[in-house]
């Protein structure tokens, strides 16, 4: 696949736990050269590096890291300026090496979206920065979930399907496929979900108020026609 070079600019992929947001962030970023900023891998390398008693400090307030490790793996949101935090320092870092960014699930509350949207603006402008909204039902979302496994080397996701039911290593570096405990249990991926309707959801309204550009796109496709629509729609 050739890759298209473009003017410096942010998409947004939104959707619920399952929707394929990394499987299409993947190959956006590729496609387009973006740079992919993943919350959740920023948010989990953190939590796998914290050391007992860390703390941030964020507008003169603590944050213990080992309080947000819990959130996280409980299912619930992690706290919203410590998240802003993780994400402003990456996002500026990678503007000043004048990088595109792809952002795949953040912001994840109004609040975030307040934080980061006038930040992002400020750098990128507004007519540079689209959001792609992948839809899927609840009933999907949590079936993909309970099936999802994970590369242990590379953290690559790997779909669930009849081809990958039975597969035991990545088919791209050969490593250990694992399950992500608690985070994909059926019980873990309610509550996510539950958190996404209420919390993530109403950002998309926000979007819209702002003026920026939101594409609703059908997630339960094969993931190659998701990402022919996203394609079509970015155009
Ligand atoms: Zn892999």
């Amino acid at each position: 696949m050739s890759r298209t070079t473009f003017k410096k600019q942010v998409v947004i992929i939104m959707g619920a736990p399952g929707s394929g947001k990394g499987t299409q962030a993947e190959l956006l970023a590729d496609q387009f050269s973006l740079y992919y900023l993943e919350t959740s891998k920023i948010i989990e390398a953190k939590m796998m590096n914290a050391k007992k008693g860390e703390f941030a400090v964020i507008d003169g307030k603590k944050y213990f890291l080992a309080e947000e490790k819990k959130k996280w793996q409980t299912g619930l949101l992690n706290s919203d300026p410590f998240v802003n935090y993780l994400m402003r320092e990456k996002i500026s870092e990678f503007f000043a090496k004048g990088e595109s960014l792809l952002l795949a699930g953040s912001p994840r509350s109004i609040d975030q979206a307040k934080d980061l949207m006038p930040f992002l603006k400020k750098l990128y402008g507004i007519k540079n920065i689209s959001v792609i909204l992948l839809d899927v039902s609840a009933k999907e979302s949590i079936f993909r979930n309970s099936h999802r496994k994970i590369c242990e080397l590379m953290r690559h996701p790997i779909l669930f399907s009849k081809e990958t039911i039975n597969l035991k290593h990545c088919p791209l570096d050969g490593s250990k496929l694992l399950k992500r405990k608690k985070l994909d249990d059926p019980e873990t991926v309610k509550i996510r979900l539950k958190t996404y309707k209420d919390i993530t959801l109403p950002i998309i309204d926000y979007f819209k108020e702002q003026g920026i550009s939101v594409k609703k796109i059908n997630g339960s496709s094969a993931p190659a026609i998701v990402f022919k629509n996203i394609l079509k729609a970015l155009k």
